[in-house]
């Protein structure tokens, strides 16, 4: 029950790795007249530098994320790389939309289709693109964080993900990193005020 209150509306932005899909979701949960709220994930990955438990995912032992599986906690989860898994819970994500939260979940593609199935009109799914391939093997080799197997590995996918992006509602391409938040921002706004 939501004592009539309006139901909070989803939107979930996948990108290949290095598309700038964190800096763009993250300076628009930093725009205070965005009334947008982060999905928290679950994962069995390991926290990264500065990375904290229950703010940018709840991380999990792999027993307890298989547990939380066979519990049918989650909404959604996939093994985006190999043994990494990562899910949306459902408890937390269905409360904070009762409370007419507007939620942001950053989640890979396919996860993306099956929020879309399960939420249809309530969801909106935007797809984020770099200008070429190859503009995105010189943002992955400039980052320097990977060696060039995993460059290798991360284009593959980058271009498996690719072949996926006309499923989702909107593609915004990320030529410039301003344009491409104004971009966003200008989309999901729209989707607020339909
Ligand atoms: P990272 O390890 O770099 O934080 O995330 C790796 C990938 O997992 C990203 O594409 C991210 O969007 C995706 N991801 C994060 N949380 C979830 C989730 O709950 N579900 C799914 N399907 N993918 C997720």
């Amino acid at each position: 029950m939501n004592n009539g209150q309006k139901k909070g509306k989803l939107f979930v932005v996948a990108a290949p790795s290095g598309c700038g899909k964190s800096t763009i979701i993250n300076s628009i949960l930093d725009d205070s007249d965005m009334p947008l709220q982060f999905s928290v994930s679950a994962t069995n990955r390991a926290p990264r530098d500065g990375e904290v438990d229950g703010v940018h995912y709840h991380f999990m032992t792999t027993p307890e994320f298989k547990q939380a599986v066979a519990e049918n906690k989650f909404i959604e989860w996939e093994e985006v790389y190999p043994g990494r898994y990562y899910g949306t819970l459902e408890s937390e994500l269905r409360t904070a939309l009762n409370r007419g939260e507007n939620i942001v979940l950053d989640i890979d593609v396919k996860g993306a289709m099956n929020v879309k199935k399960i939420f249809g009109d309530d969801a909106l799914t935007l797809f984020i693109l770099p200008p070429s391939i190859d503009e995105l093997r010189k943002r992955l080799v400039s980052r320097g964080t990977e060696d060039p197997s995993v460059i290798d590995e991360r284009i593959a996918k980058a271009q498996y993900e690719i072949s996926f992006a006309d499923k989702l509602d909107k593609q915004l391409v990320n030529d410039d990193l301003e344009r491409a938040i104004i971009n966003t921002r200008r989309v999901i706004t729209d989707f607020l005020n339909s």
